[in-house]
């Protein structure tokens, strides 16, 4: 679809996409949901989500942690794919995708073409969400580089080093320590929250770029590259491509 396409979307609160889903999280998100709970990163990464805060939180009975009452208790915070939704984004290269996700059986949306994708997007404040996830993903040819000057291809075997990297990123538990993948979710300390009481995408952003290019250890360098690619909306490969 593109942002010129005929599209709207009226949402019924019925409730059904805040349920039994797989959304994946951006270091970004968890400084907005942080932002509508009052609470820091450290916290919200324990409440609302998994996989070291990169997926929401569904409990037991299918819902997201963060309905309350039917209705979302983050709202001014909701992520980039709750805000999306019921389209999806699609990243490869320097090159992104919108498309319609099949809506939730049941729901009480309202489809119709009086508007375009471009007025949904602005209407569901995607903008800010859009423009940090260009500023992390500049991060992912450094850390290409970076594995490339760190890992001797000639003696390690790509196609294996590819898949335990991904592996250790995507794992939902008994994962190894990895600061790299603890400072992108966990990010207080980084974006001026911490000290100024301000979170500063960008600022987090340059902590990161540093952490990288003095990072000695190219299994977790991998590892926290494939979950931010993975986090944005690319494949898990993506930051590996060409090694
Ligand atoms: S499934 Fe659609 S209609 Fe139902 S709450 Fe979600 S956005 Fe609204
Ligand atoms: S964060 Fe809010 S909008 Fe997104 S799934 Fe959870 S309750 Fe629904």
């Amino acid at each position: 679809m593109r942002r010129l396409s005929a599209f709207s979307y009226r949402c019924g609160c019925c409730g059904l996409c805040c349920r039994d889903k797989v959304i994946t999280l951006a270091p970004y998100d968890v400084m907005r949901i942080a932002a509508a709970a009052g609470l820091s990163t450290t916290a919200t990464i324990a409440r609302y989500t998994l996989r070291r805060g990169s997926l929401l939180r569904f409990g037991a009975d299918g819902a997201c942690v963060a309905l309350r009452d039917g209705l979302c208790s983050v709202h001014v915070g909701r992520p980039l794919p709750c805000r999306l939704y019921p389209l999806g984004l699609e990243r490869t290269g320097d090159a992104e995708r919108l498309i319609a996700l099949e809506p939730a059986p049941g729901s009480k949306a309202v489809y119709g073409t009086d508007g375009t994708v471009g007025d949904f997007l602005e209407q569901q404040g995607t903008q800010p969400y859009l423009v940090a996830a260009q500023h992390y993903s500049r991060l992912l040819p450094m850390i290409r580089e970076r594995l490339r000057l760190l890992v001797d291809f000639e003696k390690t075997e790509p196609s294996e080093f590819r898949r335990v990297a991904v592996r250790e990123a995507l794992a939902e538990s008994g994962y190894d320590y990895n600061p790299l993948i603890d400072a992108m979710f966990d990010s207080d300390r980084w974006s001026g929250f911490a000290t100024q009481g301000v979170r500063l995408e960008i600022r987090h952003v340059t902590a990161l770029h540093e952490m990288i290019e003095a990072h000695l250890d190219a299994l977790q360098l991998a590892a926290a590259g494939v979950l931010l690619s993975v986090s944005l909306g690319y494949g898990p490969a993506e930051v590996l491509a060409g090694l």
